[in-house]
């Protein structure tokens, strides 16, 4: 789809005028700097806070003030179900039904959790392939799980690099891979978008790949929930994981999400309480009766104070709907990549992959000099991007916040200052 872009400002004004979820922008608080708002590009660090938020934890907090431990029951949101009232809008935003999502602990935690339940290494079929230069989070995680079952993570774990000279993944190279591993491998566990380069992944072809060859596939969408809407029941995903405090909005430590494919409901797993039948749940009796649901996979209490701000956070996306959100995103990254193209005095290189199929809202640009100064240019100007060394700047213009306006201005410091 061609867009006829241009490098005047009123070409940023007048894609703002036409933009429907333009309104968004002002349900959310923005940091000053010098008494003005900023221009956040950071949403894949930390999304904004919505304005709807502090209502939200007032409602809770009331709730407990007033009624303590009946709390659970009543009130205007009982605890007892907490985490089945992110389950619709969820569901909408991982493509799956409802009865595959939850909400519980956070990311990494219900990494393991899923990895635990998920991974059943036998001598003959122990492998996990990974993307190399996946977050070290995860890396982490499957180090300390292959160790975990006995294995030496440098035979159990199969990372897949880029071709010489590219810096993203050639989906047939991935494809090969998993076949040519085949008979050894358990699990095939992604980052949907990988951190630093950006780059969103084939998830249906890798699913497909991993179960021709009888493998898991299971993906961390850290990086792409409320970014990229996705298909996870149409594409046969094992199981997932995310954060809700990047492009969901929900805060510091917000509760993790969590996807099971509903044929693993009776998956053995490491269990806890509120996983268990609420029927069965206060009878205090042993045996474990799981939820028939991803439900079934929660563990602890309903956390409803890092719970809440994601469940005032969602309405938001209840309203805009991630389609919608996702045709504007693929917009703005049009718009801030070709401006980039018309710098012809700055070196840099996108590392982000050009196609918009494979790729969010986030550019990563690897600045080949001045990086760092860059970097601080915007930043002494209001405009908040992540660094890190050697030089990539990471933008990510994520359509909830930030407007063509707000793009325009990050080229304009380019061209004026470099
Ligand atoms: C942000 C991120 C994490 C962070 O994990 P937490 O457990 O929430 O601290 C992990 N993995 C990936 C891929 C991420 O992008």
């Amino acid at each position: 789809m061609p867009v006829d872009h241009n490098t005047t400002p009123g070409f940023a004004k007048q894609a703002d005028a036409s933009d429907e979820l333009a309104y968004l922008k002002q349900q959310f608080h923005f940091p000053k700097h010098n008494g003005k708002d900023v221009i956040y590009f950071c949403g894949n660090s930390l999304g904004l806070q919505p304005l709807q938020v502090a209502a939200a934890v007032e409602t809770e907090l009331n709730s407990w003030k007033e009624l303590a431990v009946g709390g659970y029951f009543k009130g205007p949101n009982p605890w007892l179900y907490y985490q089945e009232y992110m389950k619709p809008s969820l569901a909408k935003i991982v493509g799956c039904r409802e009865n595959e999502v939850t909400v519980m602990n956070a990311l990494t935690v219900n990494l393991h959790l899923l990895l635990l339940g998920f991974y059943r290494p036998t001598p003959e079929r122990f492998q996990i392939m990974m993307e190399a230069g996946a977050f070290p989070s995860d890396q982490y995680a499957v180090e300390t799980l292959v160790k975990h079952f006995g294995y030496d993570p440098a035979t159990a774990i199969i990372e897949i690099s880029p071709q010489e000279g590219e810096k993203t993944l050639r989906t047939e190279a991935i494809l090969e891979a998993i076949s040519e591993h085949g008979g050894s491998l358990a699990m095939v566990l992604f980052g949907g978008i990988n951190y630093y380069t950006g780059q969103f992944f084939d998830l249906k072809r890798i699913t497909e790949a991993a179960h021709a060859v009888k493998a898991i596939a299971g993906f961390d969408l850290a990086h792409v929930a409320g970014n990229l809407p996705l298909q996870l029941h149409n594409w046969d995903v094992d199981f997932a994981a995310w954060c809700s405090y990047k492009y969901l909005n929900a805060g510091p430590g917000a509760v993790g999400g969590v996807y099971v494919h509903e044929r693993h409901a009776n998956r053995p797993r490491l269990g806890g309480w509120w996983g268990n039948d609420e029927k069965t749940r206060f009878k205090m009796e042993k045996g474990f009766v799981p939820k028939t649901d991803a439900g079934g996979w929660n563990i602890s209490t309903a956390q409803v104070f890092n719970t809440v701000c994601l469940k005032a956070a969602l309405e938001l996306f209840d309203k805009a709907g991630i389609d919608q959100l996702r045709a504007k995103s693929i917009r703005l990254t049009a718009y801030l990549e070709y401006l980039l193209h018309q710098l012809p005095n700055i070196r840099f290189e996108i590392i982000t992959p050009t196609d918009p199929e494979s790729r969010g809202a986030q550019l990563s640009l690897y600045f080949i000099e001045k990086g760092k100064e860059i970097h601080d240019k915007m930043i002494e100007n209001g405009i908040i991007v992540d660094y890190r060394e050697p030089g990539v700047i990471r933008v990510a213009p994520a359509p909830m916040y930030c407007s063509f306006e707000d793009v325009y201005r990050f080229y304009e410091i380019l061209r004026d200052n470099f």
